[in-house]
């Protein structure tokens, strides 16, 4: 939408300005089969637009998308942020509607409901943190040390901050106080994040979607005529592909793609540059009164230091949420990392889960895996044009997006849409248009040439 009219009614695209006259060269090359390029596939296929997904890997959301913890969770800095992953939940609830198109017998990612409990730092804007919720209608209560105690008796409800590394002699001192938790009733996971990047992709698939996997984009080529204009792409045998609009979708290789296509080197590109980081994800068992559907929650913890939530089983997923006492693990190649979790980072961020959860036994050995976000300076993705026309960017998804896959589809088709006909979307940025939460949605938050976004500073966006 521009000026609060729904842009896809009103633009219409010229078949030339679009599509190839050579009919074998797809509409839109969309690099990386993750959850995002699957998500951004179907939308452009159900408009018509023909689509090649090119994936290095050898299987549909075998990236990143395949280590998320896939929280789905709606308390973001931004009402952008916000109103996304309100709308993407309902989008979840009803995947098959969502999907449009199931085979029957594809077995199906489900959105499982948990409740989530958001627990302050110290100076946290509550009220500002509610409002937005509020606004958008994301039902919220928030729980004192009575109300913790009473549904979720398993949690020591004690303040703690600030989060400290286990070898710190001060580490088991506290509680100074008593904390109160921000609970989202609605709030849940995907329990299995990679499946839901292959419903995606079959739907897309199903209408006409072709996918090309252990296929790497080595080059992003340009017009000898208009330089500023892309022509297609090269894999690494030296297959090149013509099109004219390419969607870099390639999770936390990203920033890699966008050095090859020649964006995001300067002032054009703005400043919101984005980076691979190393992040380790471990498993525990979950106390016996803190299990899924049995008294267990996901928390994210900013007083303690890190995020939680129940597994099917009985198990919990423990992550990171950034404390300052934590060092940044920023990688130059995603794949030149780990994937093991390491002894200090299972011991800092579980030992820390064990104050809030004194119930929790902690087992000797680390377990879990180590995945790669792809992040931003304001831990808000980008989903833009770039500087080269033609070359649209479904990036910086900073570990907090998953959760939002359903929507970025819409959002990157509406962009390349309204680009291809010719609108300004760095002038005035499109709108779109979350029909589940009847809700407007301002894509300038999610602008590469924005002015950084006050947020957390963390995971939590
Ligand atoms: C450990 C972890 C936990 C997370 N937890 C949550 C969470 O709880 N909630 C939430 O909302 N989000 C979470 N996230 C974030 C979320 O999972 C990611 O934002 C999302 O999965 C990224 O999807 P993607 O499709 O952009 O990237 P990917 O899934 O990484 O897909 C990118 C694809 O591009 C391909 N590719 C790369 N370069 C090339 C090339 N040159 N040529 C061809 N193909 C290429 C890769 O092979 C890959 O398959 C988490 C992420 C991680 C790592």
């Amino acid at each position: 939408m521009v000026n609060g009219k729904p842009l896809v009614a009103k633009v219409e695209v010229p078949e030339s300005a679009y599509r190839s006259t050579i009919p074998s060269v797809p509409d839109v090359v969309v690099v990386g089969a993750g959850i995002m390029g699957a998500s951004i596939s179907l939308e452009l296929q159900r408009i018509g637009r023909s689509v090649l997904v090119v994936d290095r890997g050898g299987a549909v959301g075998a990236g990143s998308t395949s280590a998320s913890s896939a929280v789905v969770r709606f308390n973001y800095s931004t009402l952008a942020g916000v109103t996304a992953a309100w709308e993407s939940a309902h989008r979840w609830a009803d995947w098959v509607g969502h999907l449009g198109h199931t085979s029957g017998a594809d077995p199906l990612a489900r959105f499982v409901t948990c409740p989530m409990l958001f627990f302050e730092p110290p100076g946290f804007p509550r009220a500002e943190a509610t409002a937005l919720l509020s606004a958008v209608g994301v039902p919220w209560e928030v729980l004192d040390e009575t109300g913790l105690k009473q549904r979720f008796p398993a949690i020591d409800p004690g303040r703690y901050h600030p989060p400290r590394r286990p070898d710190d002699p001060r580490f088991d001192i506290g509680p100074f106080g008593r904390i109160d938790a921000l609970l989202t009733p609605d709030s849940g996971f995907i329990d299995d994040p990679q499946l839901a990047a292959v419903n995606l992709m079959n739907a897309a698939r199903h209408l006409g979607t072709e996918v090309r996997l252990r296929s790497e984009v080595v080059e992003v080529r340009r017009s000898g005529t208009n330089p500023d204009r892309t022509i297609g792409i090269t894999l690494a045998d030296g297959t090149q592909i013509d099109t004219t609009v390419v969607v870099n979708a390639a999770g936390p290789w990203s920033s890699g793609l966008n050095h090859l296509a020649g964006v995001f080197t300067g002032a054009t590109d703005g400043v919101v540059a984005n980076r691979p980081m190393r992040q380790e994800v471990h498993v525990v068992p979950a106390p016996e009164q803190f299990v899924l559907d049995g008294g267990g929650a996901m928390m994210s913890d900013l007083d303690l230091g890190y995020y939680a939530r129940p597994q099917p089983g009985g198990t919990l997923l423990v992550g990171g949420v950034e404390p300052e006492c934590d060092p940044l693990e920023w990688l130059d190649d995603p794949d030149a990392t780990p994937a093991n979790p390491t002894v200090e980072c299972f011991e800092a961020q579980v030992w820390r889960l064990a104050r809030r959860l004194p119930g929790l036994a902690i087992p000797h050995r680390p377990s879990g895996l180590a995945g790669v976000y792809d992040v931003t300076p304001d831990w808000v993705p980008i989903y833009d044009r770039t500087s080269l026309d033609g070359f649209y960017v479904a990036i910086g998804t900073s570990g907090n997006q998953f959760k939002n896959a359903p929507l970025v589809g819409q959002i990157m088709c509406e962009i390349i849409e309204a680009c291809e006909s010719g609108h300004d979307h760095d002038a005035q940025a499109v709108t779109t248009w979350c029909n589940r939460i009847d809700r407007p949605l301002d894509l300038a938050a999610f602008s590469r040439l924005r002015a950084l976004t006050p947020t957390t500073g963390t995971v939590m966006g």
